[in-house]
């Protein structure tokens, strides 16, 4: 949920005020602003708010009774941030800085980095504000219902050449099948690159080997047509459909 903000991994707290940096604009390849979005409703803090409320949300989040130091920069808003890629939250170097090392038993040596992931870690860890929160009852005995399916005839032959073929090498990421199935075999799955519910053909030319997070990553993932691109160049058996 949290990903890394370029620039800020290094740093060290030579500064007066450490800049707690959040992602929170969308550009390309980069995280959406989702990732400030779930910050903000784990802090109970809306998105309207100022810089501010999510410092006092971390403060709360963190259990820390003192109030946290109010900075001029902290009356800033914190989406619409278009000529910037993160919000920043100024903390105080010694005051703040310190009380926040402390209470996540990091090490004074620490980086901005190391307390930007550390308060991260901790919120998600721990969150008060979520254990305040109704958990999800679920359900001890779950209706059935009976679905009509769609099930395409599949090749056996193609199924086996393909996973013979891989020797159990993922065609996508090319890593090593992550277990084995109860026969000993490596675990890795049968993939149509041009789906068969889209018309694709059940061949060798058009399937692959491919282990199942890529496998999920191929239906589902954010960079699915990149990585369909990439199967076509990585694979040459695979005729474009
Ligand atoms: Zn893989
Ligand atoms: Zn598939």
């Amino acid at each position: 949920m949290f990903n890394e903000v370029e620039g800020t991994r290094n740093e060290s707290f030579d500064d007066d005020v450490i800049n707690l940096r959040i992602k929170c604009s969308k550009r390309e390849n980069e995280p959406t602003n989702d990732q400030l979005k779930s910050l903000l409703s784990i802090l109970e803090v809306s998105e309207e708010s100022y810089l501010w409320d999510v410092k006092v949300g971390i403060w709360n989040a963190l259990g820390i009774k003192n109030e946290p130091i109010k900075l001029k920069k902290e009356r800033q808003s914190i989406l619409n941030r278009s000529f910037n890629n993160a919000a920043d939250i100024p903390i105080l170097r010694n005051k703040e800085g310190e009380l926040l090392l402390t209470k996540l038993g990091l090490p004074f040596s620490s980086t901005k980095r190391d307390l930007e992931l550390g308060i991260m870690n901790y919120i998600k860890s721990n969150p008060v504000s979520n254990q305040k929160k109704a958990l999800p009852k679920g359900n001890k005995k779950p209706e059935s219902k009976t679905v009509e399916v769609t099930q395409y005839i599949r090749d056996k032959e193609v199924i086996k050449w393909i996973l013979n073929n891989s020797v159990g090498t993922c065609e996508c990421c090319q890593e090593v099948a992550p277990f084995y199935r109860n026969d000993g075999t490596f675990f890795l799955e049968v993939h149509h690159v041009r789906g068969l519910a889209d018309s694709g053909s059940d061949t060798i030319q058009n399937t692959v080997a491919v282990c199942p997070n890529c496998h999920r990553n191929l239906h589902s993932g954010e960079n699915r047509k990149s990585l369909k691109e990439l199967m076509y160049s990585r694979v040459s058996r695979l005729i474009v459909e």
